[in-house]
């Protein structure tokens, strides 16, 4: 039998893996590879952090298919070149692979394609990623969702989700890979890093083992947990699921009593997950544009040097529920889902940057920068995204610290500075009396900023700004 060739891309695991199946079929000789080009996403090639992650699952990705038998060929791109390449090298009949809804890949998977089909390929490409593809859930009148509940009851009308596939058995012919992962450079030169892997395992056994810890005990509280950062209260697969080291499929067969409220609330998130697949796939500008036009003109502030947006990034804000998240952040590749509303709340309502802006070092700092969720949390905090939050809901980070990390303990944890303060003052340091700050040791503006912004002035503003676009027509 001619081979079938598995090309591996978002979808770095074995079981639960259509193309990889489809691959294998009927015992087909399998040549499994992953192509790099980063160049073909556009603007939106991998961050720093997710190229960490990358070439760790690549690692194991290559391990656990070693172990089946059959060795990961590395290329570099372009895509289609090297699938050229490698179908006259190997005298392969067919390609499959997991399809992924990002517009500039979608464009060049097309393109791919028709060449390959051109050339007298079999070309398949499959469903890997999502519980419903996009363009399957619509409305009354055949359009697309922009509000989540309506889009989650229509997804969740159809049939329950299939059950996810196991690992096939592979065979291929023995082949030395032209590139090894090392060759990538995805590791960053200066080691930013060094704190990642106490708290991740990339890859498909990583994956595994945190959804098996998580249905075991965290599921059955998510409902009240998941808003406490300081708690291990949600899942921790967000990367995992973007790097297809997992399915939604598996997590949602892997879930206990689908009728308990926190076991709903928790496929709900995973249902967030697929909406905004579903947005990104009918309003392809989503990353770069409000999918409010009105917003275009939103009157930002003035950041010469980028003052504000650094201290921001750096975690340097003076407020502290805001700078925790972004240490988090910066320390491992991950916040907390309430911190990411506060932080971007923060730096779009009360900081008033542009909403790009935080997208964009989310995108280079995030293990788990994903596309379409990322736009969907950005544009939901500026307002003017699919079902976002309305404009003049301005979180106010003190209030939301005092409600949400009451014992002050998320923060003591990210801004070790202020954990000689008693709780109650970690929320707002520059609140405090003199002589509680001088006991933990603390001198505002040495040890830990003033506030670089006035919250009530600056909400003042934002509201003024927001009320000026609203006149604006739509
Ligand atoms: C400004 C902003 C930016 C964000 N950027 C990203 C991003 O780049 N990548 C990303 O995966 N999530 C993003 N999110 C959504 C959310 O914060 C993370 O998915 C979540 O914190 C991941 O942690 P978890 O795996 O423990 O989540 P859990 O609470 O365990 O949820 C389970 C899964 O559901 C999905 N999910 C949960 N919440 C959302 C959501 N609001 N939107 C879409 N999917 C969701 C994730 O895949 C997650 O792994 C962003 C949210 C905001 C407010």
């Amino acid at each position: 039998m001619r081979p079938a060739i598995c090309w591996f891309r978002r979808d770095l695991r074995l079981s639960d893996n259509p193309a990889l199946s489809a691959a294998a079929h009927q015992g087909r000789p399998v040549i499994a590879v992953y192509i790099h080009s980063p160049e073909e996403a556009g603007p939106w090639a991998e961050g720093a952090a997710s190229r960490w992650w990358l070439h760790h699952s690549l690692q194991a990705l290559g391990a656990a298919l070693q172990a089946q038998g059959i060795s990961l060929q590395i290329h570099r791109g372009p895509a289609l070149n090297a699938l050229q390449t490698l179908i006259r090298e190997t005298d392969a009949e067919a390609v499959h692979w997991n399809r992924l809804y990002d517009p500039a890949i979608i464009e060049r998977d097309r393109a791919i394609k028709a060449q390959l089909q051109a050339d007298g390929i079999e070309v398949s490409s499959h469903n890997a990623a999502l519980l419903r593809e996009p363009w399957t859930v619509k409305t009354g009148t055949g359009g697309p969702y922009r509000a989540f509940t309506p889009f989650w009851r229509a997804a969740q009308r159809e049939s329950t989700p299939a059950q996810p596939l196991p690992i096939p058995p592979l065979t291929g012919p023995a082949l030395n890979s032209p590139l090894h992962v090392d060759d990538l450079a995805l590791l960053p030169t200066i080691r930013w890093d060094t704190d990642f892997p106490a708290y991740w395992q990339p890859g498909e056994a990583g994956a595994q083992a945190r959804l098996h810890a998580f249905v075991e005990q965290p599921v059955h509280r998510y409902d009240t947990d998941r808003d406490f950062p300081a708690i291990n209260g949600t899942s921790g697969l967000s990367a995992h699921l973007h790097f297809g080291e997992i399915s939604p499929r598996q997590i949602w067969h892997a879930a206990p009593a689908h009728e308990s409220d926190d076991v709903k609330t928790f496929l709900a998130e995973i249902g967030w997950r697929e909406f905004a697949h579903h947005v990104l796939f009918h309003h392809p500008s989503f990353p770069d544009e409000p999918l409010n036009p009105r917003f275009a003109d939103f009157p930002w502030a003035d950041d010469p040097d980028h003052q504000l947006l650094k201290a921001w990034q750096r975690g340097n804000t003076g407020i502290p529920l805001v700078d925790a998240g972004m240490r988090e952040l910066w320390h491992t590749g991950w916040m907390h889902n309430r911190v990411r509303m506060v932080v971007g709340s923060f730096l779009v309502k009360n900081l008033r940057l542009p909403w790009q802006q935080g997208e964009a070092w989310f995108w280079d700092t995030l293990v788990d920068a994903d596309l379409a969720s990322n736009s969907l949390g950005w544009q939901w905090v500026a307002g003017s995204g699919a079902d976002a939050a309305p404009y003049f809901r301005i979180f106010n980070p003190i209030r939301q610290s005092e409600r949400f990390d009451a014992e002050g303990a998320y923060i003591a944890r990210w801004i070790p500075e202020l954990s000689r303060l008693p709780a109650k003052h970690r929320h707002a340091p520059f609140e405090a009396p003199a002589d509680v700050l001088a006991k933990a040791g603390v001198t505002l503006g040495v040890h830990y900023p003033w506030p670089i912004v006035d919250l009530k002035a600056s909400r003042q503003a934002a509201l003024a700004a927001f009320a000026k676009i609203k006149k604006s027509p739509a």
